[in-house]
């Protein structure tokens, strides 16, 4: 099969042809149709997430469809759709796994960093943490809901009952996102790169009551402030934004780092927490709401050998929306 790797010499993915790998007990052969490429993909090859497998095959949100299951497989049968995201398999026996916290597990494993995952024409998964996708959306479209959708929607779960959200960088994580919130009958204000008319639109077309620079202030107070892009400066920036009360959820697996703010930002009970990983339950209710709403995925889409253009593009955010590998 092709595949492009990552060995960790620099950021860029080499072309290979691989054997075929072979599915494992519990594990499932999949013919990877589509493979979203997550910002988590550049944070591994700018070596900013520091424990990969290598070389490792990356990618952690991928449609594909059974063509073999190992021993023991059961509830996915040969040629269905089946979806595999970032969380790859948890010990099920640590202090978190036993407190419905999986995503904290302290011996997880996670796709296309830990394990190899879906810049290739085929992969194995564990199948207990694969998940059925809803049949309306097009393999390029399901392959963001993976991780863009579903970490995406923990995200905004821990903003709570907030009414008013806003959301800082505007991607494939939010663009989602926005449309949930609106779903869930919650305003939506869109914080973009100053000057990215074109996200603002997107933001404005998908419900959004506000979009703008995230350098400009809302023209509301923010019960909750979700960032998407990875730069500590916009926590402050965030916190003077949200009301008494209001939360600064951050979403992604690095940032830069936080300057230093005076501790007036943070009084009158506002927060700052990060969110790590999911759960297979999260995944689950995620592709409810996806499988009841009909979200429209904005999407670009590449060759799988143009995997290191998509990345490039992600980097100087050249695409508006979600990036996608075919394999096709
Ligand atoms: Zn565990
Ligand atoms: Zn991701």
């Amino acid at each position: 099969m092709r595949a492009m790797l990552f060995d960790g010499s620099s950021a860029t993915l080499y072309e290979r042809d691989l054997p075929d790998p072979r599915p494992g007990p519990g594990q499932i052969l999949l013919d990877v149709h589509a493979c979203g490429v997550c910002r988590t993909d550049l944070h591994l090859v700018d070596r900013e997430l520091t424990e990969p497998k290598r070389p490792v095959i990356p990618g952690h949100e991928i449609v594909g469809v059974v063509a073999e299951l190992g021993a023991g497989v059961t509830g996915f049968a040969l040629g269905e759709r089946v979806g595999v995201p970032w969380l790859g398999r948890t010990c099920g026996q640590c202090r978190y796994c036993r407190s419905a916290r999986e995503n904290l597990c302290d011996d997880a494993g996670f796709t296309g960093y830990t394990i190899d995952g879906g810049y290739a024409e085929r992969t194995v998964a564990d199948s207990r943490y694969c998940f059925h996708l809803p049949f309306h959306y097009t393999d390029i479209e399901a392959a963001p809901l993976l991780c863009a959708g579903l970490i995406g929607y923990r995200t905004l779960a821990m903003a709570g009952d907030a009414k008013r959200i806003g959301l800082y960088g505007f991607g494939a994580a939010a663009h989602i996102v926005a449309q949930v919130a609106r779903h869930q009958q919650r305003e939506v204000y869109a914080f973009t790169r100053a000057g990215d008319h074109a996200a603002q639109q997107l933001a404005l077309r998908l419900g959004a009551a506000w979009a703008g620079g995230s350098d400009e202030p809302p023209p509301v107070e923010l019960d909750a402030a979700l960032l998407f892009a990875p730069v500590g400066a916009l926590v402050p920036r965030a916190l003077r934004a949200v009301a008494k009360g209001g939360v600064v959820v951050c979403g992604g697996i690095h940032m830069s780092d936080i300057p230093a703010f005076p501790y007036a930002f943070l009084w009158g009970e506002r927060r700052v927490v990060s969110v790590a990983n999911l759960t297979r339950d999260d995944g689950v209710a995620f592709m409810r709401i996806a499988d009841a709403t009909r979200l429209s995925i904005e999407t670009t889409s590449y060759a799988l050998s143009d995997a290191n253009r998509a990345l490039d593009d992600l980097r100087s955010g050249r695409l508006t929306g979600a990036a996608v590998l075919t394999m096709g």
